[in-house]
């Protein structure tokens, strides 16, 4: 959150916002989960999950429902047992228990929150009224940032894209309320719509803080007036996939004249960020779009908007009428959750992210031994093996780039599991009667941990999720692939099952992770993670050619009445999924050979997709799956698997598809 992660690609969409459910059973390979009534070679989704999707309602708490919400729900239900055991105040206590059990404790104290209302803000909602002129606007801002208050634009730290063994200071765009700069800027019905149901929110939250509707309602606008010029400042999101366009490094003197309203200096010696005099700028237009709004609006709407932002982000801490509100337009209509999810599963979220490895730590000891990691390994080694085969023989590609492509998957470091140095956060103050201070303080010490990087070489060991997540990432500019032990278990990896079942879940995954090393923003790094071109112009040319294919494709897909896919902006995802796939495919048969005997009536080869589309079964809210097209680079279930199935001649002859059936694409796409 607090990172600027521009490049992190992940194997799903972030659940924190929308897991759980009640006691989910042991969720394994099941072939009672299909509906075999179903045609495999016309819609092989419903052919593998048909019964699951039918017996598995989305429950109202959730936006969705799939296999990997009932994985992360068991792995709540084992961080609850630890923050439960580390809240008891009574017992013998190290330090870490002490620190996560109070922090659960804090925030799981509904009454004092209650009790205390309002004012346990109140210091700074002070701060944001004692703003006197606009020159005092830096300092504040630095501080908001500091306690975790993204306003205006984003300040940190991350690799240089053309160094990658060098941090540097970041700028980059943000300050918005709504999800994407698209819901700010799009004038169709649904668009419009969101947009009206926002303000009416801003401005109940206003009146929640005391101001008459009146009041509230001219806040709302000014909010609505100053986010709009931001989101249209702002750089969408298919162009951030281009490394190129958000990369503009300059001299620290130099962002001054981008937005010469705002005291730079002010704000850099606020931020607390140690001494350095060059600066990453991802976009600098959006940097003259602030400098124009802060010479328009005038200082009272400033402070309007400071405030609505650390209304917004304190709510799921203050008393209860902010938490309902909060949920009314973030969960409700924006997710379609018709409940808000129980507070204990609330609570543990917010403990594994601000305290993340330190909770992670116990959850580790009591899930993950050291046969996960190696079994693990092994299949990460067999995976690396079979893309390379595959990048061998590639038709389409020539022997120079070829021999580049091996190098950088020789280079890919694998992570697995847990970090082997644990994040040391003793010095977050944690008070058990303070939620809201808790979360800033940790807020701080996060802020503060990315910007002391700065100058300082990189920590290649360092994660970037906590090891409960339930799912997996690639850093091209690490150039490593990182599976939290979260992820680890059933249905992705079952050392109960087959080869077959477990290459289509976590092989699947592995490759996936590793294709993104060779996808249209992992291609444009190098085995040490710089963005160097090591691509002969004909091989780019190929590449650019078979990525349109892609787009093509997944573009034609209609998620809910109007709302298609955007190709462009999945096509990363989707390329990791079409290659991981294939990758996948290819080592399990290094492994096991071709020919292998039928289990529960079905080949290895149909084990194997089967197992991969089980992986996805899942329910979906059309207010969700609008929310993700618009936003989020991964496509929705259903398309992670019939559209990747549909370009693979391996599946069509595992279960005898004809030319001319949905599953079958005669101009199949091949990327990798
Ligand atoms: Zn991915």
């Amino acid at each position: 959150m607090l990172k600027i992660t521009i490049l992190t690609c992940t194997l799903a969409a972030a659940l924190s916002a929308q897991s759980s459910s009640p006691n989910a059973s042991m969720a394994r390979f099941d072939v009672k989960a299909m509906d075999t009534s179903v045609d495999p070679c016309k819609d092989f989704y419903r052919f593998a999950c048909g019964n699951w999707l039918k017996q598995n309602p989305i429950p109202p708490d959730q936006a969705r429902w799939g296999r990997f919400n009932e994985l992360d729900e068991r792995n709540k239900q084992v961080l609850r047992e630890i923050l439960e055991e580390a809240a008891r105040a009574g017992g013998a206590r190290d330090a870490v228990a002490r620190q996560i059990g109070d922090y659960f404790a804090a925030c799981m104290d509904e009454s004092g929150i209650e009790a205390r209302g309002i004012a346990a803000i109140k210091p700074e909602l002070q701060r944001i009224k004692d703003v006197q002129d606009k020159s005092q606007l830096a300092a504040q801002i630095a501080h908001m940032h500091r306690i975790g208050i993204p306003v205006l634009f984003e300040f940190g730290s991350g690799q240089d894209f053309k160094d990658s063994t060098k941090v540097v200071a970041q700028l980059d765009q943000g300050g918005l309320g709504l999800p994407d700069r698209d819901y700010y800027l799009k004038n169709d019905p649904k668009s419009v719509e969101i947009r009206q149901k926002y303000a009416a929110h801003v401005q109940r939250m206003f009146e929640l803080a005391g101001e008459t509707p009146q009041a509230a309602k001219a806040m709302a606008d000014t909010v609505m007036r100053i986010e709009t010029e931001l989101a249209k400042a702002s750089l969408d999101r298919v162009s951030r996939r281009d490394p190129e366009k958000i990369y503009h490094p300059m001299k620290r003197g130099d962002v001054a004249p981008l937005a010469p309203s705002f005291h730079w200096e002010r704000y850099f010696t606020g931020s607390g960020a140690p001494a350095f005099q060059s600066v990453v700028v991802a976009w600098p237009d959006f940097f003259k779009g602030v400098d124009q709004q802060l010479q328009k609006a005038p200082l009272d709407d400033w402070r309007t908007y400071l405030r609505w932002h650390m209304l917004h982000s304190a709510a799921p801490l203050l008393p209860a009428a902010f938490v309902k509100e909060n949920f009314e337009f973030f969960g409700k209509v924006l997710t379609g959750a018709k409940e808000m999810r129980p507070r204990w599963k609330r609570c543990v979220d917010y403990a594994d992210n601000q305290l993340g490895e330190a909770l992670g730590k116990a959850y580790v000891q009591r899930t993950f031994g050291a046969e996960g990691k190696e079994r693990t390994l092994k299949m990460v080694q067999a995976l690396e093996t079979a893309l390379g085969q595959e990048i061998e023989k590639l038709d389409w590609m020539t022997g120079a780039t070829k021999k580049e492509a091996l190098v950088k998957l020789k280079a890919i470091t694998n992570k697995i599991g847990y970090p082997d140095k644990w994040r040391d956060y003793s010095s977050v103050e944690i008070k058990r009667d303070d939620a809201i201070g808790n979360r800033f303080r940790a807020n701080q010490f996060e802020f503060q941990r990315q910007l002391d990087k700065i100058g300082k070489p990189v920590d290649r060991l360092e994660w970037s999720m906590t090891p409960p997540t339930v799912n997996a990432y690639y850093d091209p500019q690490m150039n490593n692939i990182n599976f939290p032990a979260g992820i680890l278990q059933p249905p992705f990896f079952d050392k109960s099952l087959d080869d077959a079942v477990n290459f289509g879940g976590i092989g699947m995954v592995i490759g996936h992770e590793l294709t993104h090393g060779f996808d249209d923003e992992g291609r444009q790094f190098d085995p040490q993670g710089n963005l160097r071109d090591w691509w002969t112009p004909a091989d780019a040319k190929e590449f650019a050619q078979r990525e349109a294919c892609v787009v093509d494709e997944y573009s034609s897909f209609e998620v809910a009445p109007g709302a298609f896919i955007q190709g462009k902006l999945t096509l990363g995802e989707n390329t990791a999924d079409l290659g991981g796939t294939r990758v996948a495919l290819r080592a399990l048969l290094n492994t096991i050979g071709t020919g292998g005997k039928k289990i529960d009536g079905f080949t290895p080869e149909q084990r194997f997709f089967i197992a991969f589309g089980q992986v996805w079964c899942s329910n979906e809210r059309e207010e969700a799956l609008r929310l993700q097209v618009q936003t989020d680079p991964h496509s929705p279930p259903e398309f992670r698997v019939n559209g990747v199935v549909k370009n693979m001649p391996e599946f069509w002859k595992a279960f005898s598809c004809k030319p001319g059936q949905p599953m079958v694409n005669e101009n199949a796409c091949h990327v990798w």
